[in-house]
């Protein structure tokens, strides 16, 4: 790792053997051989670092928000480059004529400072994020969903380093998100910012919604315990969500170990307190088992397992 040419000047960070439940809402997660969080050089040094590891035959994970990630008690072989200090916001084009407004996010923004932010400007389009943890990045890679709205439906173009380190740029296509799903999984990316299509709307109108949104994930209880927020994918032909299948089922506060069916949440799993990530990968394990032998649906983990696994 020692052989990676760091760019110079440097203001982000670099920490070996960093823990990696620093960095995830589970707060559960064993160490990374290198976490880079580099500053506002990343557009500059990100392709770099990216090249030097690809010649030294290292791995590398990129890391938004750390939301919806479960990694491995053993870590991360590698480098986790962390998104995280390539944050900003900036409107592309006026909005004469009281028209559409086009504005630019670099990938490791919160998405719930970029609703504000939007907010702030009188720009609505985003409100539906509000309240929801993670990163533009992940948020755009994730095709995010929430309030019946998904990333894609505002989306315009992302930028991003494509497999071959190529600088990209892909406008939306209609049929190249879908629920969950977007162009980026499947191969290695790293998006780098994303412009997103938005509208004036009277201030006071965008912070209702944001607030009714916030208040709504508090009454569900979504920051009560440390998680990923939902375990599993919803499945249409199940006839009804995940979390109702798993109620009737009676597993509310099933557990193993550390980890816990949330009391409050069928859909949610939560650390209790100590939990390893080899507990809630075993008690997703069990609730999936659970759901086939009774009702013969396969439910898909919406988490993602990152890093080395016995
Ligand atoms: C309390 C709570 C509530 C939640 N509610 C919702 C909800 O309502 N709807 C919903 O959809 N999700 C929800 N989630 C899950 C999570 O917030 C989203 O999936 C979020 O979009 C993940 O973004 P992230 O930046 O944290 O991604 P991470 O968890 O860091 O990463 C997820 C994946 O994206 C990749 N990735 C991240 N950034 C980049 C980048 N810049 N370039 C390339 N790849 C990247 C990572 O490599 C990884 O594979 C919730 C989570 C919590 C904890």
């Amino acid at each position: 790792m020692e052989k990676i040419n760091m760019a110079n000047p440097f203001s982000g960070e670099i920490r070996f053997d960093e823990p990696m439940a620093r960095h995830t809402s589970f707060r559960v997660g064993g160490p990374a051989d290198c976490w880079v969080r580099p500053g506002g050089e990343f557009p500059a040094y990100a392709p770099r670092l990216l090249a030097e590891a690809r010649r030294e035959d290292i791995p590398v994970f990129i890391l938004g928000g750390g939301a919806n990630l479960l990694v491995g008690d053993r870590g991360i072989r590698g480098i986790v480059l962390d998104t995280g200090r390539w944050a900003g916001f900036s409107p592309e084009n006026s909005r004469e004529n009281g028209g559409e407004c086009i504005v630019r996010v670099c990938s490791g923004s919160s998405v719930d400072e970029i609703t504000a932010a939007a907010a702030e400007k009188s720009l609505g389009g985003l409100e539906f994020l509000a309240g929801m943890p993670g990163s533009v990045g992940g948020a755009v890679w994730m095709n995010a969903r929430c309030y019946e709205k998904e990333v894609a439906d505002v989306l315009v173009e992302t930028e991003f380093l494509d497999e071959s380190l190529e600088h990209r740029v892909l406008g939306r296509h209609p049929g190249d998100f879908s629920y969950k799903k977007s162009p980026f999984q499947g191969a290695f990316t790293l998006i780098l910012s994303a412009k997103f299509r938005l509208r004036p709307r009277l201030q006071e109108e965008i912070l209702r919604e944001m607030a009714e949104h916030r208040l709504d994930r508090e009454d569900k209880g979504h920051y009560r315990h440390p998680s990923a927020g939902s375990a599993f994918k919803n499945n249409r032909s199940f006839g009804r969500s995940t979390g109702k299948i798993i109620d009737e089922l009676g597993l509310r506060g099933l557990q193993v170990g550390g980890a816990a069916v949330a009391p409050y949440h069928g859909n949610i799993i939560i650390n209790n307190g100590g939990a390893k990530a080899e507990d809630i990968r075993r008690l997703i394990d069990l609730v999936r088992e659970k759901v086939k032998n009774t009702l013969g649906f396969d439910l898909e983990p919406e988490i993602i397992f990152a890093g080395e696994w016995p």
